[in-house]
């Protein structure tokens, strides 16, 4: 089947057979990757291959640090206010969607949020325009949200920078479900995160990007744990870490870069997005996407059914020719389209076949 779940996602099926493999054995080694030390030499040159590799596919620069982390994005979303602010120091988001408005309740009341734009008037259709955010100056960070899962609202070239300019405040952004799908100029960002479960690997891990100078801002009172000097200095091994996702990571990591690393997925990624939205926008009003066309996300379509009685058969009918998860998120409903890195052209191709079939059927 072709799997269009927004997360945990599909996964490169030689990837698949890899982790089954080692999941039986890890080479010769008499053991499964899954019951090896994190600290012996064959987990920590899986651990070392894999942030290689992600630097070599991100081109991370040297003055940023890597860190896998265990937790999700949400996670990461609670530990930036303390890591990178402190007490009492204002910090701006803009919110483009239902994660960026998670981001805000994952804040800490030790700092002052000023919501520097919003999308919610307009049903998250849209991504306001840079000239009309209030910045705070002097705040601790903006953040963003590159991509919207829900919504399928995306920075994209055609809205302006796809790194919007933030003067001296450094940039985060919640790249969960776009990271790797294009080159991208790290060194416009101060940190970005994404959890593992889209584009990565799987669930369970996130990676944390950030550049070294933020490391050294004292940020709140906080455990040790949650502490990213502290993580960094102990190679994000500060405590057991989740060596299997980890390692399935690596093995993501390792297939973008032989499939032609993010070159080549901003080139499928652009195919695969002009492929449904074409459908979509072709069909008369069958089927509808209503997102301000310049900032349609690559990653999430989202789409409805003109008449939405029709939807169990739609989803059923799609099972039936091997196309799943494409049930909408329950805040939005309808019909959602997840189009990462590891769905191929063919299985678009697919979709967009089956939804001209149902229109027949049905229109
Ligand atoms: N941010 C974005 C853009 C997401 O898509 C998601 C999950 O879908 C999250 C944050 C939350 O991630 P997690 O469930 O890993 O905490």
């Amino acid at each position: 089947a072709y799997n269009f779940a927004p997360g945990p996602a599909a996964l490169p099926e030689s990837v698949l057979k890899q982790a089954q493999a080692d999941m039986l054995e890890w080479g010769d080694a008499g053991a499964s990757i899954v019951e090896m030390s994190h600290r012996g030499p064959e987990f920590m040159e899986v651990a070392t291959r894999a942030e290689a590799d992600l630097r070599t596919l991100l081109g991370v620069p040297d003055d940023y640090a890597v860190l896998f982390l265990p937790g999700g994005a949400t996670t990461a979303q609670a530990l930036l206010p303390l890591n990178f602010a402190n007490q009492g120091d204002t910090v701006d988001y803009v919110v483009t969607g239902h994660w960026g408005k998670t981001a805000l309740k994952q804040l800490t009341p030790a700092v002052s949020v000023n919501i520097a734009a919003s999308g919610e008037a307009d049903g998250y259709r849209t991504i306001p325009a840079r000239d009309s955010w209030r910045l705070t100056p002097g705040a601790a960070y903006v953040h963003i949200t590159a991509n919207e899962t829900i919504h399928g609202v995306e920075y994209r070239p055609a809205w302006g920078e796809t790194a919007p300019d933030t003067g001296d405040v450094p940039l985060f952004a919640d790249f969960s479900s776009s990271i790797a799908s294009e080159p991208i100029d790290i060194s416009r960002y101060g940190v970005i995160y994404a959890g593992a479960q889209k584009n990565l690997g799987p669930v369970g891990i996130s990676v944390v990007i950030v550049r070294r100078e933020l490391l050294e801002r004292a940020g709140m009172p906080r455990a040790d744990v949650f502490n990213y000097s502290s993580q960094l200095a102990n190679d994000s091994m500060l405590n057991t870490p989740p060596t299997w996702n980890w390692y399935v990571a690596g093995l993501v990591f390792r297939w973008m870069l032989d499939e032609g690393g993010t070159v080549a997925f901003n080139r499928r990624s652009d195919e695969k997005a002009a492929l449904l939205y074409g459908a979509i926008d072709g069909s008369g009003g069958f089927y509808r996407n209503d997102i301000d066309a310049a900032v349609r996300s690559r990653m999430n379509v989202p789409f409805f059914l003109a008449d939405e009685a029709r939807n169990t058969a739609f989803l059923d009918g799609a099972r039936e020719a091997g196309l799943i998860g494409l049930k909408g998120h329950r805040v939005l409903g309808g019909m959602r389209a997840s189009i990462y890195n590891a769905m191929p052209v063919d299985g678009v191709r697919s979709l967009v076949a089956y939804m001209q079939d149902f229109q027949k059927t049905h229109g």
